[in-house]
């Protein structure tokens, strides 16, 4: 039977319509202007979010599409909870000597649960990639349609039970570890203060009571990109 199909001699080639970057190679890598995020895209992706950018700065498409370009991102606080997913990484599933022992797959599932209690509370907006959480102090006050700053804390607290800290970290001090959380938050909330080089509020697991703790640096710049299988890491 005849395939209606052309033959490739039947193609016509034509011309490329449109612009392509004229580097050598296609790929361009950016970092976010807000989240910091490292991007890495292709030429269309990165033209979208160069244009939408302006000349300024320039922003990931996850901050543009939730507006985190504009004047209001002042009134946003990122935050994560970056520092016990690396605890749970490096120190129960990477580390081959460890009492406690977590596989991969756990983590994802708790990552996911904290994900899902925090999105229960509309301020909060989230960042698979990075872990990130970015709460919009627009929406918190005591005015109508906005929501009290107890309800940030409430939802810190919702999100940090998930961790099941009891059987996983049994020597953690839960409180200390959330006062870190709800005394940065009163600030941005006062007068949206955050201190010199620490935009992002990432608390560490330090004096909270854990033993064998990983540095601070792997704590705070933990992300996705990082969580490998044991395989496939260089030792
Ligand atoms: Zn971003």
């Amino acid at each position: 039977m005849k395939s209606n199909n052309p033959s490739v001699s039947q193609v016509a080639l034509e011309k490329l319509t449109s612009s392509l970057s004229g580097e050598l190679s296609d790929l361009f890598i950016r970092q976010c202007g807000f989240c910091c995020k490292k991007i890495d895209s292709n030429f269309t992706a990165y033209s979208i979010c160069q244009k939408m950018s302006g000349e300024e700065a320039f922003y990931c498409s996850f901050c543009l599409r939730n507006g985190f370009n504009h004047k209001g991102k002042k009134d946003v606080l990122i935050l994560s909870f970056r520092a016990i997913f690396a605890h749970f990484y490096y120190s129960f599933y990477l580390n081959p000597t460890a009492d406690k022992k977590m596989w991969l797959m756990e983590i994802n599932d708790y990552i996911e649960a904290h994900k899902k209690a925090g999105l229960t509370n509309p301020a909060f907006e989230y960042d698979d990639e990075t872990f990130l959480w970015f709460i919009d102090f627009n929406k918190i006050g005591n005015s109508k349609k906005r929501i009290f700053v107890q309800e940030i804390y409430k939802t810190i607290l919702n999100i940090l039970m998930t961790f099941n800290f009891y059987e996983n970290i049994p020597d953690m001090i839960l409180h200390v570890f959330f006062q870190k959380y709800k005394n940065a938050i009163d600030e941005f909330y006062a007068r949206r203060f955050r201190p010199e080089n620490k935009f992002m509020l990432i608390p560490t697991l330090s004096n909270c009571g854990v033993q064998n703790r990983i540095s601070s640096d792997k704590s705070r710049n933990f992300c996705i990109n990082l969580m490998k299988y044991k395989k496939i890491i260089d030792f």
